[in-house]
């Protein structure tokens, strides 16, 4: 077992069987699923905006180099900028080669999956560079030193007086403040971070071909202030972020904003499309987009697990996930969590150290039930599981286990043999681990062939 799984399986089992921790997810799911209903009703037909929304990323995604390339040549000629990052090493090598050519001291940054992907903090850190986390779910994980629990909202584990303490603890605040008073500590101690910033970094919900532009949707602002207010702009996205036009953003704006959080439409939505233009009052210098592969062209040339790069990370399948909802965003130490995390975690990095994640999984579908952009989700976990046995990833107690099944079960002769305790205690020693989270395996005290013969010789008479 790899260490990865050990400590997955451990960290669960602590996790599980925290109360309070369960009631704090639950209650902020529940606001999460009261609000999305009230959100879908925006739609008249929400199933045909899904089925829109996936044949669009389909299409997006069939034509993933034309559009980039489209992409490209859209933002050069605004003045933008388009760095290609085949891994997480040289998208940080171009982070830092423009920061020290800005001579840049301090960061502020929007919430962005991929940059949590290539763990851009730490590495800025190391460089002596301070990176400032401007939305408050992100500012409060990173005031508490710990990755965010959740792609959507970074701080869903930590009630309103979780976080009271932390701002007390650590920014001397009164104990006990309210949400509003936290906020706007946050916002004063973010407002100056701003104005002192060289460079500011961001993700893209969406990357948009045909105006060479990234479009960013956020509830508070800071995305779009982290753009315009340093004199650098650096968009980090990864490459499965492409939509064909502007026009898609009509259905995937609304689309997001239901299943993410249950709005009609999130407060800020903003589209960058270069640099600060000449005769415009705002705006960045420079604005760099590096577009990241790492992995993502495996997953695209896998037929099969090629939908999971539809995802447009609303988050609903986490919120929908019974296993998400016991053992935390955190036990599945990977940027993405949940059910969508299980299927590209091992995808992108190594199936053999994060197949485990796949296993993670009742199959219950309700993932793929509420995707937004309907992925077959239970259907990739399947597909992982099976691509992790043709590669040969299973232990080889796992693999002696099942060959003795299959080869017991193909013959009516061995399962004939032996008592119904003896192969009862064969089969519950012999899946080893299997009764550690379930019930033993029990044999009928008869045979297939003797219930047979019995059945026979009663009609018989
Ligand atoms: S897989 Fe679907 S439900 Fe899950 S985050 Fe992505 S779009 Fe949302």
């Amino acid at each position: 077992m790899s260490e990865t799984s050990s400590s997955f399986k451990a960290k669960s089992a602590v996790k599980a069987a925290d109360l309070e921790h369960r009631r704090k997810v639950n209650f902020n799911i529940g606001k999460y699923n009261t609000a999305v209903v009230a959100g879908k009703h925006q739609f008249s037909d929400l199933h045909l905006a899904r089925e829109r929304a996936k044949n669009l990323k389909w299409r997006a995604l069939e034509m993933l180099d034309q559009h980039l390339e489209d992409f490209e040549t859209n933002l050069t000629k605004r003045g933008g900028k388009v760095i290609w990052a085949v891994d997480a090493k040289q998208a940080l090598e171009e982070v830092i080669n423009i920061c020290r050519e800005k001579n840049c001291k301090t960061i502020v940054k929007s919430k962005s999956m991929v940059t949590e992907e290539i763990h851009l903090n730490d590495f800025l850190e190391k460089n002596g560079i301070e990176s400032i986390e401007t939305d408050l779910g992100e500012y409060i994980q990173q005031l508490d030193g710990e990755p965010p629990y959740h792609i959507v909202t970074p701080a869903m584990h930590k009630s309103k007086e979780d976080v009271a303490k932390l701002f007390y603890e650590k920014l001397h605040t009164q104990p006990n403040l309210t949400p509003e008073q936290l906020t706007l500590v946050a916002r004063d101690k973010l407002r100056k971070k701003y104005l002192e910033a060289e460079v500011g970094i961001t993700g893209a919900n969406f990357i948009v071909a045909d105006i060479g532009g990234i479009a960013i949707t956020e509830n508070e602002g800071n995305g779009r202030l982290s753009c315009a207010f340093p004199k650098t702009h650096i968009v980090i996205a990864g490459i499965e972020k492409v939509i064909p036009s502007i026009t898609d953003l009509g259905l995937f704006w609304p689309l997001l904003a239901t299943y993410g959080t249950g709005q009609r439409l999130t407060v800020y939505n903003t589209i960058v499309s270069g640099p600060r233009q000449p005769g415009e009052t705002d705006g960045p210098e420079e604005m760099y987009v590096i577009l990241l592969d790492n992995g993502r062209t495996n997953i695209l040339a896998n037929e099969k697990t090629r939908e999971s790069l539809y995802c447009i990370r609303c988050g609903a399948c986490l919120n929908a996930c019974p296993v998400y909802k016991n053992i935390g965003g955190h036990t599945y130490n990977t940027a993405y969590s949940g059910p969508i995390g299980a299927v590209i975690t091992p995808q992108l990095k190594k199936m053999d150290e994060w197949k485990h994640l796949s296993y993670a999984s009742s199959l219950c579908g309700n993932c793929t039930e509420v995707c937004a952009v309907k992925i077959n989700l239970h259907e990739l976990l399947l597909e992982n599981r099976h691509e992790a046995v043709e590669e040969g990833d299973a232990a080889w107690a796992e693999k002696l286990a099942w060959k003795v099944w299959k080869r017991a079960s193909l013959s009516r002769k061995l399962m004939n043999m032996g008592s119904q305790k003896s192969k009862n205690w064969m089969v519950n020693k012999l899946f080893k681990g299997w009764t550690a989270h379930r019930g033993d395996l029990h044999f009928a005290s008869k045979t297939f062939n003797e219930m047979w013969k019995e059945r026979s010789s009663t009609q018989k008479q």
